[in-house]
């Protein structure tokens, strides 16, 4: 039986659960933390994504005049990848102070490190301002857990802060920037290849476009601590076969935007640059999220961390994006922490690890931040 209250173990236990996404099949590790959490007297919600796949919304607490401290970690992970694994993947592979598996650093050492910290003190939230857990599933193919759980704003409820489980070292982060990510299609006329001239080619026009980005400046917009937006034309689609005039293009631009950018804003000046033979379809539209390091609570957490972590933590952010940009729909302007347990370098990496030190770390920093909280 898994103490529920070693975050080593729980982790072991989440890494168990095969959620490699697609297809997720999240439903057994999401009822596994339910089970555990109902226990301790947590109220557990799921909501559904498709065959075998759940997201959690996990409660415990609540005073009429305090709102909850909120947690979010995504429970899917990434595929294994191409190269072999010389570590069990799974779970079984805890060596040398590592605990080896797909998604141990991104993200169930923090989903373990928060679900174990409440678990601990549990006695003492439920008659405090609480805790709200939103434990989501596929994260990792376009946060489509959040997503849907936004929709439900009575499931979500409201939280008076949040924190983003997702690998940093422990290292607690203030934001992190947004993605706007857009499709320019060019539509053209077809022609035997060897009468171009009766076509008009939707190559050539979607090649003036990928020029013209390539050559795009952001107007003043950089961000004292996130720094600029930037773009990458990411891929490229165009024809059918060589001895036709393709009438089809297109190329799928990635925004990252910082705080402060409108993103109907960005999107016209990318039309005003690749022009009006081209069409954008948004495929990707999600804030930057930023909390000003000065916000009281901010200040709390860089106060709890700087005990475990030996040195005052300096105000930073980072440049991937989390479920944090969606639950904001929902938790509007709520002041958001980016900080978990994994190591920011083994995301998505073959012989992914956690370490164990960390993981203990952030389960103290957790709990920690739990009762500061509730006081
Ligand atoms: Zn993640």
């Amino acid at each position: 039986m898994t103490v529920m209250t070693n975050p080593v173990s729980v982790t072991q236990d989440l890494l168990r659960f095969n959620t490699i996404n697609p297809p997720g099949q999240e439903a057994a590790c999401a009822r596994y933390l339910g089970d555990a959490l109902s226990k301790v007297g947590f109220c557990c919600r799921y909501k559904e994504l498709g065959h075998n796949r759940l997201s959690l919304v996990a409660s415990i607490g609540g005073l009429a005049d305090r709102l909850p401290l909120g947690f979010t970690g995504h429970i899917d992970t990434v595929p294994l990848g191409g190269a072999p694994w010389t570590k069990d993947a799974f779970g079984e592979s805890l060596e040398g102070g590592k605990l080896f598996g797909r998604g141990s650093s991104d993200m169930k050492s923090g989903v373990g490190a928060f679900v174990a910290a409440a678990i601990s003190v549990a006695d003492e939230l439920r008659n405090s301002a609480g805790v709200t857990m939103v434990i989501t599933a596929d994260e990792e193919c376009g946060c489509g857990g959040a997503k849907q759980l936004v929709e439900d704003a009575t499931l979500l409820g409201k939280v008076g802060a949040l924190i983003v489980g997702e690998p940093t070292n422990n290292y607690p982060l203030v934001g992190h920037k947004g993605a706007l990510w857009l499709e320019a299609v060019a539509k053209g006329v077809t022609a035997h290849g060897s009468m171009p001239e009766r076509g008009v080619n939707a190559v050539y026009l979607v090649a003036k476009a990928v020029m013209a980005l390539e050559n795009f400046h952001f107007p003043d917009c950089k961000h004292r601590l996130m720094g600029s937006p930037t773009l990458n034309v990411g891929n490229i689609f165009g024809g059918m076969n060589i001895n036709s005039v393709p009438d089809y293009a297109r190329i799928g631009i990635d925004i990252r935007t910082v705080a402060g950018m409108n993103h109907d804003d960005v999107k016209a000046l990318i039309q005003e640059a690749v022009g009006l033979d081209i069409t954008l379809n948004t495929l990707v539209d999600v804030g930057p999220v930023f909390t000003d390091p000065k916000n009281d609570w901010v200040q709390e957490v860089f106060g709890v961390m700087e005990k475990q972590l030996g040195e005052a933590p300096q105000a930073k952010t980072v440049s991937y994006f989390t479920d944090a940009a969606i639950l904001h729909q929902a938790y509007v302007n709520t002041p958001t922490v980016v900080l978990g347990p994994g190591e920011a370098q083994m995301a998505h990496q073959t012989d992914e690890y956690c370490l164990v030190d960390r993981l203990e770390q952030g389960f103290d920093g957790y709990r920690d931040l739990i009762r500061a909280w509730i006081k």
